[in-house]
């Protein structure tokens, strides 16, 4: 039986009443006073001149692709150590993954490895920031820059994580967010597209409205509105973006929560970890993590699969992450065996994610501790 959960969601009381708000406005649909609450929360937040709320982040992915015009033909640079989600959005548009291995330090992709993977068809870079700790983006920008390619961040993990004081989630020209319930702010699903170049902002609002120019028949900018390009509908429901509107008014509750989770962790484990070659996770000098997840590297997949074992024991459930993206069986269609991904297939194997969720009690984090600090590798 399962006494501890990998991830329990949390809410923070003022949901239910925002969502009574919303059904007695009335506005079910999207686009209403929660979602631009929203839009206002994060752009203000975060410094980013246009939010959009998304019913997914795989959507806001699907719509970088869309945005940035990919094709059949073009090729897209990802790390093999990813959600699929990331390379669905361009595959769906007919282009193919060239997948690149990651650092051992951060898990983040390569950036020393993605000039040599640059070719004529290259059209985008799709990273994560993995567990919300921020890639390289100076020199991921400047090879961009000096090959005219986009960037395009995966920052489902790292809300209000930095990279060298600036917030991720602004520094490619297009980035997305995730609300499923296991990231630090959710309303279920849901997700958004942060948009740091503002000539895609009138095509965005089209796509996410079924290729239509409703947005702007809404502000009263056309008095019609009409199909206009492709598109589909993005648009979450304004009950979610009610929910969702309690959780980013506390942003600072919630991110505290989380850190001092996550500090615990760090300090309670730390000699544990030295004595039985166990890695903990490193935040580098130029970032400031968002404390989206507490992992340990294990010396072997073999002590991984003992230690997963050893803490259902307890009723402690910890779960490993990404299997290699290029070794999949969809990875593998475009070539994957020749990635070259090795560091991606090595840390993949060792890696465990602990408990690790807002909310989570001082006796139950004991519990996880007291319990990974009775196995010896
Ligand atoms: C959770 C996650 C996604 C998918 O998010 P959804 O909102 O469920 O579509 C994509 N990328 C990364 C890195 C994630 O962690």
């Amino acid at each position: 039986m399962i006494r501890i959960p990998f991830n329990r969601p949390f809410a923070t009381g003022d949901e239910l009443d925002y969502i009574r708000a919303a059904i007695a406005a009335p506005k079910f649909s999207g686009d209403g006073s929660s979602t631009a609450q929203c839009h206002a929360l994060l752009e203000q937040s975060l410094g980013v001149q246009k939010a959009l709320l998304t019913t997914s982040c795989t959507h806001a992915l699907e719509m970088s692709a869309l945005l940035l015009d990919i094709g059949p033909g073009d090729e897209v640079i990802v790390p093999s150590f990813t959600f699929p989600s990331a390379a669905n959005a361009f595959v769906l548009r007919g282009a193919r993954p060239v997948f690149v291995d990651i650092r051992a330090d951060t898990l983040n992709i390569d950036e020393s490895q993605i000039e040599r993977r640059i070719t004529a068809r290259t059209k985008a870079i799709f990273l994560v920031h993995y567990a919300g700790v921020g890639c390289e983006m100076d020199t991921i920008t400047s090879v961009a820059q000096r090959h005219g390619i986009a960037v395009v961040e995966d920052n489902a993990h790292g809300l209000y994580g930095r990279y060298r004081g600036r917030y991720l989630g602004t520094l490619g020209q297009l980035a997305t967010l995730s609300f499923h319930e296991t990231k630090n702010f959710t309303c279920g699903e849901g997700g958004a597209l942060l948009i740091n170049d503002a000539t895609f902002n009138q095509r965005a609002e089209i796509l996410r409205e079924k290729g239509t120019d409703r947005s702007r028949f809404f502000r009263g900018e056309v008095d019609k509105y009409t199909w206009v390009d492709v598109g589909s509908s993005y648009l979450p429901s304004d009950l979610l973006a009610a929910f969702l509107r309690a959780q980013l008014e506390h942003r600072d509750q919630i991110q505290s929560m989380r850190h001092q989770i996550w500090e615990v962790y760090a300090r309670e484990l730390a000699s544990w970890a030295e004595a039985n070659s166990v890695r903990l996770p490193i935040v580098t000098a130029e970032c400031e993590q968002s404390y989206h997840m507490f992992y340990v590297l294990m010396p072997s997949f073999e002590s991984r699969q003992a230690l997963i074992s050893h803490l259902a024991g307890f009723g402690i459930l910890a779960v490993f992450h990404y299997l290699p993206l290029h070794l999949s069986p969809m990875g593998l269609r475009f070539g994957g065996r020749q990635s070259d991904c090795l560091v991606t297939e090595d840390l993949a194997d060792r890696l465990l994610r602990l408990p690790f969720f807002t909310g989570m009690s001082s006796s139950e984090q004991s519990q996880v501790i007291e319990a990974v600090g009775g196995f010896r590798c």
